[in-house]
């Protein structure tokens, strides 16, 4: 096994070799699931006034002090505040302002009656003449049905952090700081390349001895989901001159990273081996690491370069463990993914390798317990698809007994 690169060593080096990317301006309506490149401070307060939370009359809460359904206090009614205007007389004791959701309050209020517990009564749509005079069917504290200016965000509060992948909400926080435009970390484009004379599009019919080409549809949906832009180009034959196209091909694209599948293991594909070595400068490793042992690494032109392994499993395997982390630091992001603790069912058998293994999570009494999803052939697509995360079985095990304690790492 000494032969064998340890995942962390193959990290390390895939980390030092790839840079977080740009940052580039952006317009708010396009910046959903994209990472904020600089932390958000507000230089105002939100709400920016005291406002009413509900239909209702501002008044003085001490005005009401002792106001039952008997006995309501009496107030005249002086001013009306439709949401959007802004109130310009002072509220004097004894008297009321009628006051809609979202209205700033008045001088002098410190609390809003809520309309239905009044002797008034507004229909939705219909325009209510203003009565002199409201009675009140209950006291009030001081506060009541009031929004004070900064109860959501005060001014100087950092609302959003550099690195946050911009959701819904945060888009909503940038809108009320008028943030129209801001600065994002540029996704990475990511060049997808297939190699092999087996395959064939998903387009194409199947014929004898061929495979439909299902890398290039899995890794482009892993990239998608990271925040990259997945860049599949034709499938390549194996001869020189379709590799070195195809390569061409994916130069053209002004990637960031490129990706290919198949081909790295010792002995199998030279065509992918020699034009690499033309073209740029890559290392092929065997990784301590199962599915996945072959694995190339470098560059391309300049342009970090995978080549991952051909089957499905272990490309998808490989990419979560390795390309998954390149692409997290070109975006300034720390990885977000999950691993639970979980308890075996079944007797494991290892090789000696770190196993990563397709299971399927559940809870029985309280314990998070882990299944291995049938077969485990690394080309097994369905292992993957049945899959809730990936059991990692330690280096150097080689039985791992039924109820032993494991991470998993958690597929989303
Ligand atoms: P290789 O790494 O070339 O030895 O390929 C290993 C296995 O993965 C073979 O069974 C290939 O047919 C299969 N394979 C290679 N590329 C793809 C692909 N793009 N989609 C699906 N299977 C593939
Ligand atoms: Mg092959």
């Amino acid at each position: 096994m000494t032969d064998l690169l340890s995942v962390e060593i193959a990290l390390a080096h895939i980390l030092d070799a790839v840079n977080p990317l740009p940052r580039e301006p952006l317009s708010l309506t396009e910046a959903l699931g994209r990472v904020l490149a600089e932390d958000i401070v507000s230089d105002i307060n939100i709400p920016p006034f005291a406002n009413s939370s509900m239909d209702g009359y501002a008044v003085r809460a001490a005005d009401l002090a002792g106001a039952t359904q008997q006995a309501p206090a009496r107030l005249q009614v002086v001013m009306d505040i439709p949401a959007g205007s802004s109130p310009d007389q002072t509220l004097m004791p004894g008297q009321a302002a009628r006051i809609m959701t979202g209205a700033p309050m008045p001088e002098g209020a410190d609390a809003v009656i809520p309309v239905e517990q009044t002797d008034t009564n507004w229909r939705a749509g219909e325009d209510i003449a203003l009565a002199d005079h409201v009675s009140i069917y209950r006291s009030l504290q001081s506060g009541d049905y009031v929004r004070p200016a900064g109860e959501d965000i005060h001014t100087g509060q950092t609302v959003l952090q550099a690195g946050t992948t911009l959701r819904p909400q945060d888009l909503g926080v940038l809108a009320a700081l008028g943030q129209a435009q801001i600065t994002v970390i540029r996704q990475p484009r990511v060049a997808i390349v297939s190699t092999g004379d087996e395959l064939v599009d998903v387009s194409e019919p199947l014929a004898p001895g061929k495979i439909r080409d299902t890398n290039s549809h899995t890794l482009a949906g892993l990239i998608h989901n990271i925040g990259g832009i997945p860049l599949r180009l034709p499938i390549a034959r194996d001869t020189l001159d379709a590799v070195r196209g195809m390569f061409r091909d994916a130069l053209d694209q002004q990637p960031d990273l490129i990706i290919s599948t198949a081909g790295v293991s010792v002995g199998t594909f030279d065509v992918v081996r020699t034009v690499l070595n033309e073209l740029g400068k890559v290392e092929f490793w065997r990784v301590n690491v199962r599915p996945g042992k072959p694995l190339a690494f470098g560059q391309v032109q300049g342009v970090p370069f995978f080549g991952l392994p051909g089957n499905p499993v272990s490309a998808m395997v490989t990419f979560d463990i390795f390309v998954r982390a390149a692409l997290f630091k070109m975006l300034s992001k720390t990885d977000d993914a999950e691993t639970v603790m979980a308890q075996t069912s079944e007797d494991i058998k290892s090789d000696g390798r770190r196993s990563y293994l397709r299971v399927q999570l559940h809870h029985e009494n309280g314990q998070l317990i882990a299944r291995t999803t049938g077969t485990q052939s690394s080309g097994a697509l369905m292992s993957m698809v049945l899959a809730d995360g990936l059991l990692i079985v330690p280096e150097d095990q080689v039985m791992v007994p039924a109820g032993t304690q494991l991470p998993v790492r958690l597929l989303r």
